[in-house]
């Protein structure tokens, strides 16, 4: 529970999906919660402040849906709305602009965008009625937490509707360049709409440096003024607050988890299923930020450098399905799928396979119970907002003797850098050579790094950076 927000302050939480899952069939729905950081960190928050978290239900617009939402939240405390959208919005709303064109332009890979004008009149639409559901919601001096890059309008519409409760936004995902953010057809528009709000918050001092300069770039005449963790832009009358708030995992519920009898007893199940016991790990949703086959060939590289290493280690590599019915998507698992079965065919030997791919979701003691026996982490995307595969890694490493090999693109880079081993993930020989150091580090090293990076995740929770959050947004 945040230690700066107090109960009687109100407060209303909007994301594009609700913290819940709903199976629907002849007009009854049945929710169950969902899990994650996002989650774990607000409930407690929302739950004391009898608030109200809005958000698609990720259900078809159907009777039952308002029902199972209400029984839901008269368990959970809190307020659950949900704005419903046509299969039209979802298309080009969802698998439109934000999956076509904020997702690979905020991730460096501006030429996987396709700027369709249609996608951009109905994000507007779909901020509209987020904005809508928003104005119409919680009490006069709530505070609005807006989150991610599907709405990053809302608080725009807010107040064109006459509403100026305080507002703030969250990105979770990088923000890019100004090169690479001029080249969005309505950069302008989106900028401005970023601005509305109250306070902005990115991941890392990177980011909020791009955002910076977009702002210089494309609107000279605001100014920024300030030093450290947090800036002011003056825009108009209103001061924006700009900052930088890394997001984290919930720690003690990993470590606690971790350590408990049946994920040790996978963990080792999962290991002798290993005779070289040499498990390096991947964790990633099917994404092309996220470099798989970069390394998978940077699995093959070690290999051919380092011929004594076959049948010495082996990568896990899971893929959790996303977004497959985007063509992109489906044609990077076809890769991947190409790569492993080039990898395994070159250098598999009775007894011995270099590359286990697993395309799944994985139940929590099964993900704990990987990150436990694994005595590498292979976390290398070409760009992501922060990654908490990495720092999840590190709270279940209850042995402490991992070792975690991180991209310098991932916003978790900045904050473990004192204890993983950086690489370029498109430098496919110096992920292989790091992959041989991290084989070949002794004990003693492995463990002082980890220990140093389990220490800065543990103090820096998900409960904290909702705490350093509201503790800006609310310091005049
Ligand atoms: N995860 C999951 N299902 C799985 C494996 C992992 O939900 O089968 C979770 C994992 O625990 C982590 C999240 O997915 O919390 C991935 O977050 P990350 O920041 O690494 O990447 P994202 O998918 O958000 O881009």
């Amino acid at each position: 529970m945040s230690k700066t927000f107090g109960a009687d302050q109100g407060v209303i939480v909007v994301s594009n999906r609700l913290p819940v899952s709903l199976e629907c069939s002849g007009g009854t729905c049945y929710s169950s919660p969902v899990s994650g950081g996002l989650v774990t960190a607000l409930s407690p928050v929302l739950t004391v402040n009898k608030g109200t978290w809005i958000g698609w239900s990720g259900a078809p617009d159907v009777e039952g849906v308002d029902e199972a939402l209400r029984l839901f939240s008269k368990e959970t405390g809190y307020t659950l709305q949900q704005v419903g959208l046509t299969s039209e919005q979802i298309e080009k709303f969802y698998f439109g602009f934000t999956n076509q064109i904020i997702w690979p332009l905020f991730h460096d890979s501006q030429f996987e965008c396709n700027f369709d004008p249609d996608f951009w009149q109905t994000y507007l639409d779909v901020n509209a009625l987020f904005a809508c559901r928003t104005v119409e919601s919680g009490e006069p001096d709530d505070y609005v937490w807006v989150h991610d890059y599907h709405l990053m309008h809302v608080a725009k519409y807010m107040r064109e509707a006459g509403d100026n409760r305080r507002t703030g936004f969250f990105l979770h995902i990088p923000f890019p360049s100004a090169d690479s953010f001029r080249r969005l057809p309505w950069r302008s528009e989106l900028l401005h709409g970023l601005l509305e709000y109250d306070q902005i918050g990115f991941q890392t001092l990177h980011d909020r440096r791009n955002f910076i300069q977009a702002i210089s770039v494309l609107a000279p005449h605001i100014k920024v003024t300030g030093r450290g963790q947090v800036v002011t832009a003056k825009v108009g009358t209103r001061s924006v607050k700009i900052g930088a708030f890394p997001i984290s995992i919930d720690y003690k519920k990993f470590y606690r988890i971790a350590r408990s009898a049946a994920v040790r007893t996978y963990a080792q199940e999962v290991h002798n299923a290993f005779p070289h016991k040499n498990i390096v790990l991947g964790v990633d949703r099917l994404d092309y930020t996220k470099g798989i086959p970069q390394r998978l060939q940077a699995m093959h590289k070690l290999l051919t450098m380092y011929p004594e290493l076959q049948g010495e280690i082996s990568l896990l590599q899971v893929v959790v399905p996303s977004r497959a019915t985007i063509p992109l998507y489906a044609k990077l698992k076809k890769q991947i799928e190409r790569l492993v079965g080039q990898i395994n065919g070159e250098f598999s030997k009775p007894g011995y396979v270099p590359i286990h791919y697993q395309y799944r979701n994985l139940a929590f003691d099964e993900l704990l119970a990987y990150y436990r026996a694994s005595r590498i982490a292979l976390v290398t995307p070409l760009r992501d907002g922060m990654n908490l595969v990495a720092k999840e890694y590190c709270a279940a490493n209850v042995e402490r003797n991992g070792t975690l090999i991180l991209s310098e693109f991932a916003g978790a880079a900045a904050q473990l850098r004192n204890g993983a081993i950086l690489v370029n993930p498109f430098d496919v020989e110096g992920v292989a050579a790091a992959i041989h150091q991290a084989y070949m580090m002794e004990e003693g090293e492995r463990r002082r790094r980890m220990d140093r990076m389990r220490e800065s995740i543990r103090k820096n929770d998900i409960f904290k950076w909702v705490d350093s959050f509201f503790a800006s947004a609310f310091t005049t």
